[in-house]
């Protein structure tokens, strides 16, 4: 190698202590920094022999600046939706917070019986609590909902056939497809009606001494119209009892109230599903229930019962945290007004008003923007297309592109989005815990 070349470079340690590279040891660690600092050198050293020019600060700072953006990081969501998956789904109550840190941080009961000094079960305590909350005789809480749909079907459905109406094999968000998880499980699928109707009649033509399950599935993120049919659950139900054949339901999104209170639209509720005659429904911990990431299965105690002895469940079992973090989501959930303790109902009640007073407030500190009115989704797969009033700070900007870009990449990182040229930071979305941060974020985009 050139040696003259060589004499280019900064050494190692001369590079990591430039200040700018020194801010970004609390973020990556000094181990990952003099890694990135070596690699940059490396390059340099190539990129120098072979006669071109090299800014080994510059070429170190844009990989930490790289690296630092692929952390996990809080992040402002001003998309206006609010249980958006990508961005981390609902964020969790103080009181789901504070349990996690109090369970967490030590050694706990979690499957100890302390009134008689034995084993105890993990699942007892917030099952009893779940079972309450919506109605169920029993409960049972796996890593997600997919997990719960699976364990479902392991345990009642395999080597047998389970009968899903065409309308309902969906694929919902990060490939989770229906007759996918069904065939994982070893259950046959045996679909009835068509794309757009599904009747109790198909349903009762299909049913053979093979058929174990009938499974229905929440469309999540889409939605029928126009010439459609939908299965009657009530009939469904009973045409299940006649024949002797669990009717069970992947209902998501886990609404443990009647959504009309916020402005959207019904959405069937688990108590609901319950009280129609279905067997064991399976809903998500982190979409509209507002807690951590678990899927909870709720039904009869023979259904739950016999879950709780699949093998599998071994597989899908959530820790301390997640159980600490859920009961107390759970207790939130018991009153009206302890609920909107819950981020997500915090964000759904929000007035118009509010949403206007915070808004202004980060327009006055920005000093730019102004604000538009605009639609919020509850997101999540949880009510396909429902929308809430929102406002949006509306910043034009000769490249929104640009602009969006450089609110992405600053600290905190805010995502906004770009509707006829101009970025719009929704503040629905925002936690108003967030607005002096989200003022701060965008004064320095632009
Ligand atoms: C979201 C959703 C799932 C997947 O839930 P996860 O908790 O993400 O596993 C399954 N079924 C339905 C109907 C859903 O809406």
């Amino acid at each position: 190698m050139n040696q003259n070349a060589m004499r280019g470079l900064p050494a190692v340690h001369r590079l990591l202590s430039e200040p700018a590279v020194v801010a970004y040891e609390g973020a990556l660690g000094r181990d990952a920094l003099k890694a990135l600092a070596q690699e940059a050198l490396e390059r340099g050293r190539a990129a120098l022999a072979a006669g071109h020019s090299y800014d080994a600060s510059r070429a170190l700072l844009a990989d930490l600046e790289a690296a630092a953006a692929a952390q996990l990081q809080p992040t402002i969501n001003a998309t206006g939706i609010l249980v958006h998956t990508n961005l981390g789904r609902a964020p969790l109550a103080r009181a789901a917070l504070d349990a996690a840190a109090r369970i967490g941080a030590g050694y706990s009961n979690l499957e100890y019986d302390l009134l008689d000094g034995q084993r105890g079960s993990r699942y007892e305590r917030v099952g009893a609590r779940l079972a309450r909350l919506f109605g169920a005789e029993d409960a049972l809480v796996v890593n997600n909902c997919a997990a719960a749909v699976l364990l479902l079907l392991d345990t009642f459905a395999r080597n047998r056939e389970c009968i899903v109406a065409r309308s309902e094999l969906v694929e919902i968000g990060g490939g989770f497809r229906i007759p996918d998880v069904l065939e994982r499980s070893g259950a046959r699928l045996v679909e009835i009606g068509t794309t757009n109707k599904a009747r109790v009649a198909d349903v009762e033509r299909a049913l053979s001494p093979q058929t174990a399950l009938i499974l229905r599935t929440h469309r999540s993120n889409f939605s029928l119209e126009g010439f459609v049919e939908e299965l009657d659950s009530r009939a469904l139900a009973a045409a299940a009892r006649r024949s002797g054949v669990m009717l069970v339901e992947d209902l998501g999104s886990g609404a443990t109230i009647d959504m009309t209170a916020f402005g959207l639209p019904r959405e069937r509720t688990v108590r609901e599903a319950l009280d129609e005659g279905v067997a064991v429904v399976a809903v998500s911990g982190d979409k509209l229930f507002g807690g951590p990431q678990c899927g909870m299965l709720l039904g009869s105690a023979l259904a739950i019962g016999r879950m709780r002895g699949n093998q599998l469940l071994r597989a899908l079992r959530v820790d301390k945290t997640t159980l600490a973090m859920l009961d107390a989501t759970a207790c939130l959930h018991e009153s009206d007004s302890t609920r909107l303790e819950i981020p997500l109902y915090a964000m759904l009640a929000a007035s118009l008003e509010e949403l206007q007073r915070r808004g202004e407030a980060a327009i006055a500190r920005v000093e730019r923007g102004r604000l538009v009115e605009t639609r919020a989704a509850v997101g999540g797969g949880a009510l396909p297309g429902a929308t809430l009033p929102s406002l949006a700070i509306c910043i034009e900007s000769p490249d929104a592109d640009a602009f969006a870009r450089r609110l992405r990449h600053g600290r905190p990182p805010t995502i906004a989005r770009i509707e006829d040229g101009c970025v719009l930071l929704d503040l629905r979305s925002v936690l108003a815990a967030e607005d002096a941060a989200l003022a701060d974020a965008i004064a320095a985009a632009l």
